[in-house]
């Protein structure tokens, strides 16, 4: 049966690769709530954006008049939240854009939603939901042993982490006080096709392309998780249409790698799909910076339940979703192009490159 979804931060990376699967691959509705802060691109929802079933609304998520006659005039029957400030650097440099929009903007979203939802007759009340999307990242640094199970306890260590952390709070609290149907799913790191070119592995593609320094943070050996963007994006959908309220879900591929390995993995599929005498090998490029401050060691998500409960498993190994990675960065120089320019928005990028 159709669905209507609003999605916020739907022109994101994350929410982008979410709206195309809905569109192409369901029947459901969509509604893109989305700033489109440095971060929300409109190139991202280009492939569907003649689609009948899709609607795009320019709206801060904090800005609760804009949200509440939103909800009331599209009537969703499932808010899908990934709007967020989202990348840990920018949370160390400047921690306030992310405690207004991480804490300040769930809360308006929750409060908008509770007042949309508790008027609503009751079989769409108990049928509505609240997926609050969140990240690994809360459960702070695993060592050497062990996986962040949904009763892992809370340990954020960066100002981005932290301000997840709140959010997730934030939600548990909305659900368990007024028993709005919440779900919350936890996520290990993404990568695929539209990723903003400041994060690790989209910023190593391009600069190996372009025979300029591949930055990694201290000695290379944090360890990260590693899911495909559409995996994750079919596992949202079954956790929104089938999730339990009230339950969280953590979501991750089974891909820990060493943060170096990825880099070296990139360069010799970069060197295999685009080899240039000129630069030669690309391993060479590596280049090793100080350390981000406060660097968690290890990430690995237990992806047990939601596979036990709702069948979602993914597709891709690291292997297979790297190299469909790497090829797309190949084949839409368009698409990053005008990011890399440095025109985009007006703003310059820096030399980041964290995951
Ligand atoms: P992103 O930075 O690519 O996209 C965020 C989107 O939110 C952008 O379109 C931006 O314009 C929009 N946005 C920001 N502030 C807003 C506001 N105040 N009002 C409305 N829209 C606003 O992020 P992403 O990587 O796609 O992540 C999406 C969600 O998934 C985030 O909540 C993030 O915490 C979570 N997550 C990300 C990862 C990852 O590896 N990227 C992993 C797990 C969970």
């Amino acid at each position: 049966m159709m669905a209507r979804f609003l999605v916020t931060g739907g022109a994101g990376f994350i929410g982008s690769a979410v709206v195309r699967h809905l569109i192409e691959d369901t029947p459901h509705e969509v509604c893109v709530l989305d700033k489109l802060t440095y971060a929300g691109n409109l190139d991202n929802l280009e492939p569907v954006a003649k689609n009948p079933r899709y609607r795009f609304k320019q709206v801060d998520i904090c800005d609760r008049a804009a949200v509440a006659t939103l909800i009331a005039s599209y009537q969703p029957r499932i808010i899908m939240h990934l709007a967020a400030e989202s990348h840990v650097d920018r949370s160390i440099d400047g921690p306030a854009a992310f405690i207004e929009t991480n804490l300040v903007g769930t809360f308006t979203l929750l409060e908008a939603a509770r007042c949309f939802w508790q008027d609503l007759p009751g079989e769409e009340k108990a049928a509505f939901r609240f997926h609050h999307v969140s990240t690994d990242e809360v459960f702070g640094s695993l060592g050497a042993d062990g996986f962040f199970q949904e009763t892992t306890a809370y340990q954020p260590n960066s100002p981005y982490s932290a301000s997840k952390a709140g959010s997730d709070h934030l939600v548990r609290a909305w659900g368990h006080t007024y028993g709005l149907p919440t779900v919350t799913s936890n996520c290990s790191n993404n990568y695929g096709p539209y990723h903003f070119p400041e994060k690790l592995i989209p910023l190593m593609i391009l600069n190996a392309l372009e025979g300029k320094p591949l930055p990694v943070y201290g000695n290379g050996q944090n360890i990260r998780d590693w899911l495909y963007v559409e995996d994750h994006a079919r596992a949202l959908v079954a956790i929104a249409l089938a999730g339990r309220p009230g339950e969280s879900y953590n979501v991750g591929g089974w891909n820990e790698r060493a943060n170096i390995d990825v880099v070296q993995a990139v360069c010799a599929l970069v060197d295999e799909m685009a080899p240039d005498a000129a630069i030669g090998p690309r391993e060479k490029l590596i280049t090793f910076v100080t350390d981000r401050p406060g660097h968690d060691a290890r990430y690995a998500i237990d992806a047990t339940k939601i596979k036990q409960d709702l069948g979602w498993t993914p597709r891709e190994t690291f292997e297979t979703g790297l190299r469909k990675t790497v090829r797309w960065y190949l084949d839409h120089p368009e698409w990053w192009q005008r990011i890399r320019s440095g025109l985009y928005r007006g703003e310059r990028l820096g030399a980041l490159g964290g995951e």
